[in-house]
């Protein structure tokens, strides 16, 4: 295993996590050509999570846009997102090797539920770091993690938020690496983290090259995916990146650590990421909380510097612009963070012709926004 995405990547963290970070490397690299683990893989996710997921053609956008839209439908995978892969993945790589328990850090709660389903189902202790002020506006995922049997332990510390439920978590972990997993939620933070990641999250672009070849006989012309740390959307480029097709993250333009920001550490690596002068990380803000992270894996920054990806932004307004057209043409409500994506369309309108095949990322449903849209009106 490579520990570098080019100059990108690498393990910046204190020395004590550095042998619990090459004991994951060595066995994931023995596991990850297993074909008992890779049929376990499969068979979780078919049997639990519901997949493969559908890939949808949407009619009324195909018509507005002037091209072949189709919806990549991990909206439909259990716990409404693309999450539950890496989770589900993680935590049956964390069996494999022995352990008891998982722990992972949450910002909005998503991640914590999706590891709370697989610490369940695998029969893993869980234990989730939320910052309090978090916590407090996420009531529900914080019962639902409850619910799902995990331990819930609130961050005072800091500004009592996502990088201090991280800072919080891996101090937890130094404690415990012996019987411990830390069941990280994008393809972030030290090495081999980013690489597991993506490889777990790439059955979302596998299925799908294999689908539109069913459908259409041929690849896309061009696929696009929101970006917060970067996982839904690496999950579907990756089979595609040795391939003639054009690939467009969009990130949140309150959050955009490719389009804005500069080189630096973040969570244990080297990436790109939205930081003052003096280094200090800036605060974000978006209207989609899986994208209102200040840092994004080391592999975009990677593709964004050899000019394989494409980056672009959407603001809020164009986002909500779009979770209310797909709700109205499609009757598919889609979550605010794969809204971002569907928000690229009208912009590139201009540049697309009739025989055109795109392809959306459709990372979530819609349904845990639908309270925080209606508020707006
Ligand atoms: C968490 C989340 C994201 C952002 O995470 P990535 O790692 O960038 O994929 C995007 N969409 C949905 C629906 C999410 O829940």
């Amino acid at each position: 295993m490579k520990d570098r995405f080019d100059e990108f990547g690498g393990k910046f963290v204190p020395e004590p996590i550095i042998p619990a970070l090459e004991e994951l490397e060595k066995e994931y690299t023995e596991i990850k050509n297993s074909t008992e683990f890779q049929e376990q893989f499969r068979e979780i996710l078919e049997e639990y999570a519901g997949r493969p997921t559908p890939l949808t053609y949407s009619e009324k956008l195909s018509q507005k846009f002037g091209c072949k839209i189709y919806l990549k439908r991990e909206d439909l995978l259990h716990g409404g997102a693309h999450k539950l892969n890496n989770t589900l993945g993680q935590a049956l790589l964390a069996k494999h090797m022995e352990k008891e328990k998982i722990i992972a850090e949450t910002g909005a709660g998503q991640h914590g539920v999706a590891t709370s389903m697989a610490g369940a189902k695998m029969e893993l202790e869980t234990e989730i770091f939320m910052g309090k002020k978090d916590l407090e506006r996420q009531k529900l995922n914080a019962y639902r993690m409850r619910l799902l049997g995990a331990k819930l332990n609130p961050v005072t510390t800091g500004e009592a938020k996502l990088k201090d439920a991280v800072n919080e978590a891996l101090r937890a972990w130094v404690k415990e690496l012996e019987n411990t997993h830390y069941l990280i939620g994008s393809v972030v933070g030290p090495s081999p983290f980013p690489e597991i990641v993506r490889d777990f999250q790439s059955v979302i672009g596998k299925e799908t090259k294999k689908q539109i070849q069913q459908k259409e006989n041929s690849l896309p012309d061009r696929i696009i995916a929101c970006v917060g740390g970067g996982s839904n959307a690496i999950g579907i480029f990756h089979e595609f990146v040795d391939k003639d097709v054009k690939l467009t993250g969009i990130e949140a333009e309150g959050s955009a650590s490719i389009t804005n920001g500069s080189k630096g550490t973040l969570h244990g690596s080297m990436s790109k990421l939205l930081q003052t002068e003096e280094g200090q990380i800036k605060e974000t803000e978006s209207i989609a909380a899986g994208l209102d992270y200040p840092g994004i894996g080391p592999e975009h920054s990677m593709y964004n510097q050899k000019e394989r990806i494409n980056y672009k932004t959407a603001n809020d307004e164009e986002a909500l612009e779009a979770f209310k057209l797909l709700s109205k043409a499609e009757g598919i409500i889609p979550a605010l963070e794969s809204s971002h994506a569907l928000a690229q369309l009208p912009k590139i309108q201009n540049d697309l012709s009739p025989d055109d095949i795109v392809i959306i990322n459709l990372s979530g449903r819609g349904d845990k926004d639908v309270r925080e849209v209606s508020n707006l009106e």
